[in-house]
């Protein structure tokens, strides 16, 4: 799919700073002290940190390439949405790339927002994605330094598969690399992730080694991927489990979920990751990403926010902004939403059978778990098609349901 050639922005859509006014503080009170304390309190804690990566590993889907204002506006709506971290870009990539990272770590890294109480609240941390080599990481560094958290986030792969055929590097050499790059990126950077690339098919009893050196060479976020979108939820679950139980220091660092979504499971593995305890989830708005996409951004937050009697987790997410962001970057990458999609599907709150529109009409809840307006629609659709009833287009205004025919 490419993108057409003349996007339409609608400047008054995106751009109005309305809710945006925020009282001068001083933004020096927002920088994480103790990020190791930080670490330790996010993990013994109910609430899910959202990492979005929308414009990095969104960025990577086929024929979704964002010029860099577009970039810029997208990361100002993801900080409105209220995103706990946002992986900016891959720095080493080009230089494009590095500037597109440290604008929005200049800008939307060093700004306040409002947060979900009404609250003046932290900017979000900007993350610069880096393979596990020295020059990779000074890129990251060079462009996420003037956020107010700026995180380092660099990776390299433990499966067989990509050991052998991929890096020619033997388990030690790799157990070597992680240690160095970890340390080295943390001699720049306080808050550093690390990442086991493809973690899903990975040996769990290696991958425990790799991260317990990960951890004493300093990072303080581990990142399990299933990069191919192989595991299912059990199996994902229970990886997460077996790595948080056995790798020393495990209980006192953020794990964290990266799913890719080849067998529509990303969603599913990415709430079974965390109900073993991971405490931040990567995510894209719309699920788009590389191949099937990456575990949807409003798909697992809503998941927490409609049954918290099953999760008993909290985000940080303004639930109110997913649509305007969805909107957003449906248009700019010119990746169209698929109808029937869970949540920002155009389908997602339409009703058009004829014995669901009377229900909706006499209580919105017998075809509804949520409300259109928790997502930032103002209502609810009757759709009048050959499915309806007669009498469902009258009624529908009265109840504050849109008839559209
Ligand atoms: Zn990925």
């Amino acid at each position: 799919m490419s993108k057409p050639a003349s996007v339409e922005h609608d400047e008054q859509t995106y751009t109005d700073g309305g809710s945006d006014e925020i009282p001068a503080v001083d933004i020096e009170q927002f920088r994480i002290q103790d990020q190791a304390a930080y670490a330790r309190n996010v993990a013994g804690d109910n609430v899910v940190l959202v990492f979005d990566t929308t414009l990095r590993d969104g960025e990577q889907s086929p024929g979704a390439t964002l010029h860099i204002q577009e970039k810029l506006e997208i990361a100002q709506q993801l900080a409105r949405l209220g995103v706990d971290i946002m992986e900016a870009g891959f720095p080493a990539a080009s230089p494009g790339d590095l500037e597109a990272v440290r604008r929005i770590a200049n800008t939307v890294g060093c700004k306040p927002r409002r947060g979900k109480q009404g609250e003046v609240a932290a900017p979000p941390v900007i993350a610069g994605l880096a393979r596990a080599n020295k020059h990779d990481i000074d890129k990251a560094w060079e462009a996420v330094q003037g956020a107010v958290r700026p995180r380092i986030h660099t990776f390299l792969a433990t499966s067989d598969i990509h050991m052998e055929h991929k890096l020619r590097m033997s388990r030690d050499e790799v157990l070597e690399t992680v240690g160095d790059m970890v340390q080295y990126a943390r001699s720049l950077c306080s808050d550093v992730e690390f990442s086991p690339e493809d973690g899903g098919r990975s040996d769990p009893e290696f991958l425990v080694k790799v991260l317990e050196i990960a951890i004493q060479a300093g990072a303080t976020t581990l990142n399990i991927p299933d990069t191919v979108g192989f595991t299912t939820p059990e199996e994902y679950g229970a990886l997460i489990h077996y790595l948080r139980e056995n790798t020393p220091g495990g209980k006192d660092v953020i794990f964290s979920c990266h799913c890719h979504n080849d067998l529509g499971l990303a969603t599913a593995n990415t709430l079974a990751g965390v109900q073993n305890g991971a405490r931040q989830i990567e995510v894209t708005i719309n699920g788009i990403g590389e191949r099937a996409g990456n575990t949807s951004l409003e798909e697992t937050v809503m998941a927490l926010h409609v049954r918290p009697q099953t999760y008993h987790l909290d985000s940080n997410i303004i639930t109110q902004e997913i649509h305007r962001a969805s909107d957003m970057v449906s248009r700019y990458t010119g990746m169209v939403i698929q109808p029937n999609k869970a949540i920002v599907g155009a389908n997602a709150f339409a009703h058009e059978a004829g014995i669901h529109q009377d229900g909706m009409l006499k209580h919105k809840r017998t075809y509804e778990i949520m409300d259109a307006s928790t997502i930032g629609l103002n209502t609810s659709k009757l759709v009048l098609g050959k499915h309806s009833g007669k009498h469902a287009g009258q009624k529908a205004g009265e109840h504050g349901l849109s008839p559209e025919p």
